[in-house]
């Protein structure tokens, strides 16, 4: 019963992610011969027509690496092949935390196998052809080799206190991981900008004085403090461009990705900068904290009550009093089947994302220009590739952003 339902749950995911995808590529294809007319004098036919061939290409591949994970997926749970390999390093490794670490980590590792082929072909295959790749074959391979030396390092202090909640705390195991949950995220927003990022980027503080007097009256006048201006050296990975806020107290910060200094005047940094100053001033970020913590509460509860359950793992082909001694064993199940609920949720999140980007733009539009903001929009649209023609029910699921057309009518209004 619980594999059928699982079985029709990977599926009907898949096909609701392909048929939106599909939706998408004839949409813009459908409307590439001609520049919608909001965007006539900033964007050419050439551009438009390169951001048409460029969304399509990564809508493609994106299908083929969900066919992938539904496959992965489908293999682990409904074939056996989860049982398989927890009894292997349960035979090896034992039950304790040994064993535990383990298991989390090949989970990650076949995770990881499975995205790599994708990555490569996004980066030296799509990105390359329509110019935006600047990474080195050295370069990927080095970012890999950190990111799995990172993985590595911060997993596993974070498996073993997970497992050593779960061991210890009895039922009310789900609340300790919450806690530890909060807290690894709290210590990720202090240290994720001072040193995790600087393993993979150089950041510089802003040199261009005016710049720097610029940026500084906005935040004055937004009553906003950040312990620095940076220039990160994005463009030795990609030409796209971008600005973030990162941090939180001492580590606060604003970072500036070299090739959107490069392409925007000042006045329209100043006015995406004011966006970004919106999301801060306007609490977005803390109600997103909010909301993840919030959800995480719920999800961990769920699973309070779940990994319980003996049928849980007789339907998987895992022997109840086993999966009792390793008690990660629950969570990895329940983490694998997760996302074919939670996928559901996604209209909701992307419409709450949304309604902040308009927020956040009106709150540029008052403390800085409409205009200039408009035109960085354009710019950053352009230059991106990104395109201005979205189908409106696979934007309304997927995109975290309104449309290009929707957020300058919005500016203009
Ligand atoms: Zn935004």
């Amino acid at each position: 019963m619980v594999l059928g339902a699982v079985t029709i749950a990977i599926a009907v995911s898949f096909l609701f992610e392909a048929w939106l995808d599909r939706r998408q590529i004839r949409h813009v294809l459908a409307h590439r011969e001609q520049v919608p007319p909001l965007f006539r004098d900033a964007v050419s036919i050439e551009d438009h027509q390169k951001a048409a061939a460029y969304t399509v290409a990564k809508l493609r591949l994106g299908v083929k690496r969900a066919a992938a994970n539904a496959i992965v997926i489908f293999l682990l749970l409904v074939t056996g092949g989860f049982a398989l390999i927890h009894s292997i390093v349960m035979m090896t490794f034992g039950t304790g935390y040994v064993g535990s670490v383990i298991l989390v980590e090949i989970l990650v590792l076949i995770s990881a196998l499975v995205s790599l082929p994708f990555d490569y072909v996004r980066t030296f295959s799509i990105e390359t052809k329509f110019g935006f790749n600047r990474t080195t074959h050295k370069l990927f391979l080095v970012d890999l080799g950190k990111s799995a030396a990172l993985t590595i390092v911060i997993l596993t202090p974070l498996i073993l206190a997970v497992d050593y909640a779960m061991r210890q705390l009895g039922s009310w195991w789900w609340l300790g991981v919450w806690g530890i949950f909060v807290a690894f995220n709290l210590l990720a927003l202090l240290i994720v900008p001072t040193f995790i990022m600087p393993l993979f980027n150089k950041f510089e503080p802003l040199e261009d004085e005016s710049l720097r007097t610029r940026i500084g009256t906005l935040m004055k006048r937004c009553g906003f403090h950040a312990k620095g201006i940076f220039r990160m050296d994005a463009s030795k990975r990609s030409s796209h461009g971008n600005a973030f806020f990162t941090g939180v107290g001492p580590s606060k910060r604003i970072v500036l990705f070299d090739s959107l200094l490069e392409r925007l005047t000042p006045e329209e940094i100043e006015a995406v900068l004011a966006h970004e100053l919106g999301h801060f001033k306007l609490r977005h970020i803390l109600k997103r904290f909010f909301l993840h913590f919030g959800g995480s509460l719920l999800i961990l509860a769920c699973l309070g009550w779940l990994i319980e359950q003996d049928w849980l793992y007789e339907s998987f082909g895992i022997d109840p009093s086993v999966a009792h001694d390793m008690p990660l064993t629950g969570v990895l199940l329940f983490l694998l089947i997760l996302p074919l609920v939670s996928g559901w949720f996604k209209v909701a999140l992307s419409h709450f994302s949304r309604q902040q980007e308009f927020a956040a733009d009106s709150y540029a539009a008052n403390h800085a220009s409409a205009k200039e903001l408009g035109s960085a929009l354009v710019k950053l649209y352009r230059d991106n590739a990104s395109t201005l023609t979205p189908d409106p029910i696979y934007s309304s699921v997927n995109d975290s952003h309104p449309s290009a057309a929707q957020r300058i009518a919005r500016l203009h209004a």
